[in-house]
């Protein structure tokens, strides 16, 4: 089956510029050989520390923008090859959902057209089709109808992420890269939207690229989970897999610091030294190995690729090497 989304080798390097002539003295690598596929109505999240370089793979995605090399793919079609133009049609079937549905609406436009502006964009439905489809759109994120004339601002923050939601939805996506989108709500909003999420992408056949730090988050959405540390993917699989028993030492840290709703569920906490290295420098080697308690001097020379740990894993550490052997 032809996957929704595919990412070949996907590096994005952000030159760093000093003096008057902007003389470029280094790059950050964010994003540095990513991999991956999306199928169909799947949800793969994506999660690591901020700074890891997840939300500039959102970005890249979309085309907001350009990599520095890879491929993107949608259901086959070579995303990167296409001029701007060529690439406007996908765009309405690529939409996102950003953190911050407050900076995210325009707060000068009411919100019946905040969720109709992608339909005038594309051009989609004449003027009345398109009223009734916001409407349509207002009842299945849950919002009432007089509530399209309402401003950005006289939302509360739950109500304003439907509203970017019902946005993301008016053009029929197959895909949604959702950028931390529970991330500003409160914990007792956050559930009633990932739901709504989860309802809509059951009922449209949506796939999600669903970007979070937060693991508790990851577990109640994901089908599939991409771990990143420093512009890297260190693990990926499926979220049972994952979350049953996590091989990497990097998910380990993250997941033994998750709360867990049971507590007799705890996990041995493993605490991680130091800070993540720039990724203007990122260490030679495995770029955990500074931070990483089982380091040894492997680690520190010869860089870990992702390998299979079964048909459902795959993880990037010497360990699994040596265990395999
Ligand atoms: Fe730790 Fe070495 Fe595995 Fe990297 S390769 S995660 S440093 S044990």
């Amino acid at each position: 089956m032809t996957p929704t989304l595919a990412v070949t080798d996907l590096v994005k390097h952000f030159p760093i510029q000093k003096g008057l002539l902007a003389r470029e003295v280094g790059q950050v690598r964010a994003v540095d050989g990513v991999s991956f596929a999306v199928a169909p109505g799947e949800t793969l999240c994506v999660v690591g520390e901020s700074g890891c370089g997840k939300s500039t793979v959102g970005r890249l995605i979309l085309r907001l923008l350009e990599p520095t090399a890879g491929t993107i793919t949608f259901e086959g079609r070579d995303v990167g090859r296409l001029s701007r133009s060529d690439f406007r049609p996908l765009r309405q079937e690529l939409q996102i959902v950003f953190q911050d549905p407050y900076a995210s609406l325009n707060p000068r436009m009411r919100a019946g057209a905040i969720v109709g502006e992608p339909l005038e964009n594309f051009g989609t439905l004449g003027r009345a089709e398109r009223k009734a489809h916001v409407a349509e759109l207002f009842a299945k994120v849950g919002l009432p109808q007089d509530a399209m004339d309402r401003y950005a601002f006289e939302f509360s923050g739950g109500q304003r992420q439907r509203l970017g939601i019902a946005r993301a939805l008016a053009v029929a996506p197959k895909l949604i890269v959702a950028d931390e989108p529970v991330s500003a709500l409160d914990v007792s909003v956050q559930a009633q939207v990932l739901n709504l999420m989860m309802d809509l992408k059951a009922e449209f056949g949506l796939a999600y690229l669903f970007i979070s730090h937060d693991l508790g988050v990851v577990e109640h959405v994901a089908d599939r989970v991409a771990v990143m540390y420093l512009g890297q993917i260190v693990e990926i699989g499926t979220r049972a897999a994952i979350f049953a028993e996590p091989r990497h030492p990097y998910t380990k840290a993250l997941m033994s610091a998750a709360p867990r709703p049971d507590p007799r569920a705890k996990r041995e906490r493993i605490i991680l030294e130091g800070d993540v290295p720039s990724p203007a420098s990122p260490p030679a080697g495995c770029r955990f190995h500074t931070r990483c308690p089982f380091a040894f001097d492997r680690c520190r020379t010869e860089v870990p690729t992702l390998r299979d740990i079964s048909a459902d894993q795959k993880a990037a550490c010497h360990l699994d090497e040596v265990g395999s052997s």
